[in-house]
């Protein structure tokens, strides 16, 4: 790592703020690139094989778009961004955080939701209604790469500490109740959009975990050589169609639109310069 780097590491850490969660606890595990130290209780096999089965079901129980230009696309501007992630962390000698990731991407048919996601391990989903949000590849790469950061910054393992940790109180409850919490909730069968929920999926995830996925995808698709100053436009592009409606929750809070934009109108010139594409791409 040289010195620019450092800086600009150091600048990302102080603009989102440090871990809290110490020094030298064996159940803290770093962020690549950022090098934030987060809280990781959990397996990564463990979480990826809930992600896997619930993925399974969200294409069962969803209505898939029949689209193949555009899921082409998708998964075109996915294998490319896979591709320079890997090479990557290959190039600068660390372990690739994708290793054991099963790439897959899927759009769903649904024009009202406006929204993209990546559930660990590399599973992928884009609603039809957020196409017209992104417009063209770049602004495709913009949101992907956010997603696809999420799920190598490995944020729903630490998300799942951490409620695992809040979640104490609950379990406590339940073994002096006789496991009737989760009888109740095994009854009620799968729950997709609960699932989803665990994940961070449908709700946004802290406000660090934003700013992060949003730094970290614009180096992802700055390295699959796309134009990433797109991103700012596709943040403009989705306030304006929210304007005079109720904004979404996953998008409605921290951090907000507008002081997102001028995050990423900052990062956006050193990121193209300290991380060009990897690879020449086509
Ligand atoms: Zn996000």
């Amino acid at each position: 790592m040289n010195n620019t780097n450092n800086i600009n590491r150091r600048n990302f850490l102080k603009l989102i703020g440090y871990c809290t969660c110490g020094l030298a606890i064996p159940s803290c595990s770093t962020v690549p690139i950022t090098e934030r130290r987060q809280l990781s209780l959990l397996p990564e096999s463990y979480i990826n094989r809930h992600a896997f089965r619930l993925y399974e079901n969200v294409k069962k129980k969803t209505k898939l778009s029949e689209d193949k230009i555009t899921l082409d696309e998708i998964k075109e501007v996915g294998r490319r961004i896979e591709e320079s992630v890997s090479a990557y962390f290959e190039s600068t000698n660390q372990k690739d955080p994708t290793y054991n990731f099963q790439w897959e991407y899927i759009l769903i048919d649904n024009d009202k939701i406006k929204n993209a996601w990546c559930l660990p391990g590399g599973k992928i989903a884009v609603y039809t209604g957020i196409l017209e949000i992104t417009d063209n590849i770049h602004g495709l790469a913009a949101v992907m790469g956010h997603e696809i950061a999420h799920a190598v910054a490995k944020h729903s393992i630490e998300r799942a500490s951490r409620s695992l940790v809040l979640n104490i109180g609950t379990t406590a409850a339940d073994i002096a109740s006789g496991g009737a919490i989760s009888r109740t909730s095994r009854a009620t069968g799968v729950d997709v959009a609960g699932m989803l929920r665990t994940f961070g999926i449908d709700n946004p995830f802290g406000r660090k975990q934003e700013s992060e996925a949003d730094y970290l995808g614009l180096i992802f698709s700055s390295l699959a050589g796309y134009d990433i100053r797109e991103s700012v436009k596709v943040w403009q592009r989705m306030q304006k169609s929210f304007k005079g409606q109720e904004i979404p929750e996953w998008m409605s809070t921290h951090p907000s639109s507008a002081k997102r934009i001028t995050s990423l109108s900052n990062w956006i010139p050193e990121i193209i310069v300290q991380y060009p594409p990897i690879r020449k791409i086509m």
